[in-house]
């Protein structure tokens, strides 16, 4: 069994603003990365399992140039969200129907696919989403509104070898409850992904409050670290470059550097970068991927931390 992690997603709510004319918006490529597909293959090379981490604009095209998913190799297992965000569900519909649509075309079955959520998240995709929700998916609901922090049930996954396990993290515009009542309820998760020799942490959305990453508190909290801590890869929401002066609702590079000194992950890759908070003139403003590998690699090296960092391009592969 071979396991691989394909970075998708080409929307980032704060991606290609209208109107903007900074050297990241003006660039043709597509490059903000909300998504993530996790594809196993047997000893022979065929795809035989495909678990989808959100599914923002653009995630069929990433899944049609996938080398793994392609004709008779597509394939939808299972769909894990991290939160009900619009650049994380957008293309749920596209998605599901064009996979219901090549099964019935191929004499498939034409099973609901597996979802997984926060119990908040599928409240608000309920309102949202109702029809691709009641006709494409078979919720798994974990009925749970856990603090952030805390180790949730892993994923119910059919695939011998893997386990998928959410953590809940605090992203405070998704942690709505969703009868607009206005109180707190956390429905955003990250997850790690844990295969023989290897491990992934997948960190998005998160805001920039999520300082038990850093200092843990509770029990809990700090077998929560340790879940995250010593991956392989660690993918982790990145939006701007200074660390704020005020809660935000997505972490700065300068958060993520001290989340890294205590996660230690050997490979970072930094994802939903935009920058256009940082503001016009400042640094991270406007800021193409080449130059947020090359300022993010210097300041990872001056500040003493581990591994490689990297901003990664759409449809790249990691082998797990
Ligand atoms: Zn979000
Ligand atoms: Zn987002």
């Amino acid at each position: 069994m071979r396991h691989l992690l394909q970075i998708n997603g080409l929307d980032g709510p704060l991606l290609n603003q209208f109107g903007c004319e900074c050297n990241r918006c003006r660039a043709p490529e597509r490059r903000a990365n909300t998504s993530a597909s996790l594809i196993t293959l047997d000893d022979q090379g065929q795809t035989v399992h495909h678990l989808l981490f959100d599914a923002g604009l653009g995630v069929v095209d990433n899944l049609n140039n996938s080398p793994y998913l392609q004709g008779p190799a597509a394939r939808l297992d299972g769909i894990a969200l991290t939160h009900w965000h619009p650049d994380h569900v957008a293309e749920l519909n596209r998605l599901c129907v064009s996979h219901y649509n090549n099964r019935k075309r191929r004499g498939r079955e034409t099973e609901r696919v597996p979802l997984y959520c926060r119990s908040g998240t599928a409240a608000h995709l309920a309102r949202e989403n109702g029809h691709v929700l009641q006709t494409y998916l078979k919720q798994y609901l974990p009925h749970e509104c856990e603090p952030p922090g805390t180790i949730l049930s892993p994923l119910p996954l059919n695939l011998a070898g893997v386990t998928v396990t959410p953590v809940s993290v605090s992203h405070y515009t998704a942690d709505l409850a969703p009868d607009n009542s206005l109180e707190t309820s956390y429905c955003c998760a990250s997850f790690v992904i844990e295969v023989a020799n290897s491990k992934a942490a997948l960190l998005w959305d998160i805001d920039s409050e999520n300082e038990w990453l850093v200092r843990p508190r509770t029990a809990a909290q700090e077998q929560a670290v340790a879940l995250l801590s010593d991956a392989d890869l660690l993918i982790v929401d990145t939006t701007f470059w200074r660390r704020p002066t005020r809660k935000k609702t997505h972490p700065s590079f300068e958060n993520v550097m001290r989340y890294a000194r205590t996660l230690q992950p050997r490979r970072t890759l930094l994802v939903h970068l935009s920058g256009h908070p940082d503001g016009p003139g400042n640094p991270g403003f406007g800021w193409t991927n080449a130059e947020w590998t090359q300022a993010a690699s210097a300041a990872w090296l001056e500040a003493g931390l581990s591994g490689a960092v990297a901003a990664p391009s759409v449809g790249e592969i990691v082998e797990l």
